[in-house]
């Protein structure tokens, strides 16, 4: 056996140094350089004599009698076959965040990646909105570009504003959503436990929400930096259209009466019309 005692991962305890200690290493009259073996007699674990207080649990919790005549092999602990893989060494080294409530509402299956990016900054409000600049201290027109009479925050663009409205009202309605106006925030939470859930409605409702901001947002920019703007109808075309495309998708799932109303609704079946 090569395996060092005191700093290799062999036992579960993991290395013996950081669990227990130079002291622990100096008393045990055995030396930084002692190997797995000498805890080894006539194929059992053993309690050294020369230092027995202490070695008691580290004896205990070895899970098997040491296997003998075989050769010491490096082994990847959180692979369940104990081989290595990108996969696992990834999962093990990446920073694993709390998963958050709303995370089913802005992450779905055959969701369109770049609405659903743009909504996963939305949701968290960090959208750079007038307000935020300013905070940063960045002054320019408070002014939201869509109606151009209120402050701009991510409350007004995606709920207040009237220019807004005129999209959602159209989308909610095709979604079966009813039209209420709430506050980012309560909406977040609202729609979070009310569109749990894969069924087909629940589809059409995360796609029109990600779809409606995303395009609100691309309005509100191209207005500031390109000095171009567009009717609430053009905009609700694009929605229109880029839903009908990811509706009929699930055009074989179970035909539910739920899911007749909403592909009339979005006239999914008259996708080349
Ligand atoms: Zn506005």
């Amino acid at each position: 056996m090569t395996t060092s005692l005191w700093f290799d991962t062999w036992h579960p305890h993991n290395p013996l140094a950081n669990s227990y200690g130079e002291r622990f290493i100096y008393d045990s009259d055995m030396g930084k350089n002692a190997r797995v073996n000498v805890l080894i007699s006539n194929s059992e674990w053993r309690i050294p004599t020369t230092q027995s207080i202490g070695w008691h649990p580290i004896i205990e919790a070895i899970p098997s009698n040491p296997k003998m005549g075989q050769k010491d092999e490096i082994v990847w602990l959180d692979s369940p076959n104990h081989r290595f893989s990108v996969k696992v060494a990834w999962e093990q080294l990446r920073f694993h965040n709390q998963v958050v409530e709303w995370h089913d509402i802005v992450w779905f299956k055959n969701a369109v990646p770049r609405h659903s990016f743009l909504l996963w900054v939305a949701v968290q409000q960090k959208l750079t909105t007038q307000d935020r600049l300013h905070r940063f201290g960045i002054h320019g027109p408070n002014q939201c570009s869509l109606c151009l009479c209120n402050n701009e925050d991510h409350n007004h663009l995606f709920f207040e504003c009237y220019y807004n409205k005129a999209i959602w009202w159209h989308v909610c309605d095709r979604c079966d959503i009813p039209r209420m106006t709430k506050g980012w925030e309560e909406w977040i939470r609202w729609a979070t436990v009310t569109w749990h859930g894969k069924s087909f409605v629940n589809f059409s409702r995360k796609l029109g929400f990600a779809a409606t901001v995303y395009y609100i947002w691309q309005e509100r920019n191209a207005r500031i930096f390109a000095g171009m703007s567009r009717t609430p109808n053009l905009v609700f075309d694009q929605i229109e259209c880029i839903i009908r495309e990811k509706l009929d998708l699930m055009r074989n799932t179970l035909p539910t009466d739920e899911k007749i109303r909403i592909q009339s609704a979005w006239r999914v079946n008259n996708i080349d019309s």
